[in-house]
């Protein structure tokens, strides 16, 4: 199994020395790895400040890391050589949060959809690089006489954020990286997007990496999950377990952590609101402040990933009894599509 992109103890600090009150730790000692096959749909969710949105623009490599690497295929993203950029800018595409603020409102829609197939040199003619728009369009579910030749003004933020999803497609990328896709789009239309990104990792092969404050969508359209707390991992695995079962104190609290928790309900903001506000230090595990269950070790030293069962794991003391997995191994716990998408079936 060859990586894609492999994230590597990745540390970013924002802000002023060690101890500066500015000084802002957004995501610590992350590893992740994206292999080539198979290609897969994995969530990572999390509330601001949780680093999501670092790590997302980590991949895209529009952040470089304060510690640690980010490769694509094997070689740091920072010692890309002008073909390997140009080959990884079409293999990582990326679907942003505010589909309007990538349109130029004086062009019409066309431009976001030709501009790319000139900058890569997608098509030979004219004729064959509309053809290529149309059938990007058209795997989206647009239809092309209806959206080509509009402004961005005369066309709703689901349609928008459709071509986005469209336009990432034209290149036919390996990966998808869609930071809060649909958080901006009406709660009628937000299926059919997250439906578009389904389509193109099952037809066209593409893996998805889905950022997300929303547990509910996360739940909808991935096969993995990686919650984030205050810049780390707190429990990672197939997404039935860590949402139906969930091991960490965190996730607990993000579900609800009643009897039975329901996948339906959405995310419990005032309680992760109060958790991320009261984050620990950078010794000992992040939740300590919050947790329910907190023992003085966990204070002392930041609790590995503990391999709880085949396909989860929980970044917490009182699964120790667990062997504990190095963090740049946490996909190798990940299922795929098909027969064991399900553990818990
Ligand atoms: Fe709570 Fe300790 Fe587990 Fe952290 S390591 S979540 S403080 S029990």
């Amino acid at each position: 199994m060859s990586a894609l992109l492999e994230v590597k103890h990745i540390t970013k600090v924002f802000g002023g020395g060690l101890f500066s009150r500015n000084r802002t730790v957004a995501l610590q000692d992350f590893s992740l790895t994206i292999a080539s096959e198979p290609p897969t749909i994995t969530a990572v969710v999390g509330e601001s400040g949780s680093g999501k949105t670092t790590l997302a623009r980590m991949l895209l490599g529009l952040e470089t890391p304060t510690e640690g690497q980010v490769l694509y295929q094997g070689k740091d993203l920072q010692g890309l050589s002008t073909a390997e950029w140009h080959s990884f800018r079409r293999d990582v595409q990326v679907v942003f949060q505010d589909p309007f603020e990538v349109y130029n409102p004086f062009y019409k829609i066309d431009h976001v959809l030709t501009t790319p197939i000139a900058k890569f040199g997608l098509a030979k003619s004219q004729q064959e690089g509309r053809a290529l728009i149309e059938e990007a369009l058209q795997s989206v579910g647009l239809r092309p006489e209806n959206t080509l030749g509009r402004r961005p003004h005369q066309l709703s933020g689901g349609q928008r954020q459709r071509i986005m999803v469209a336009r990432a497609l034209l290149m036919r990328p390996r990966l998808i990286v869609a930071d809060e896709p649909v958080s901006m789009i009406d709660a009628s239309l937000r299926a059919t997007i997250l439906g578009n990104l389904r389509q193109l990792n099952e037809e066209f092969g593409i893996s998805v990496i889905y950022i997300t404050h929303d547990l509910t969508t996360a739940y909808q359209i991935s096969e993995n999950i990686i919650v984030m707390y205050s810049g780390s991992v707190a429990e990672a695995g197939a997404i039935d377990l860590v949402v139906k079962q969930p091991q960490h104190p965190y996730t607990q609290l993000l579900i609800g952590s009643v009897p039975q928790p329901d996948p339906d309900r959405r995310w419990n903001t005032e309680a992760t609101a109060a958790s991320t506000s009261a984050a620990g230090a950078s010794d000992g595990c992040k939740f300590f402040a919050r947790c329910p269950h907190a023992m003085s070790k966990c204070a002392e030293s930041t609790p590995p990933l503990f391999q709880t069962d085949p396909h989860r794991l929980a970044a917490c003391y009182l699964h120790e009894e667990s062997p504990s997995l190095p963090a740049e191994e946490m996909a190798s716990v990940f299922v795929g599509r098909g027969a064991d998408a399900s553990p818990l079936a």
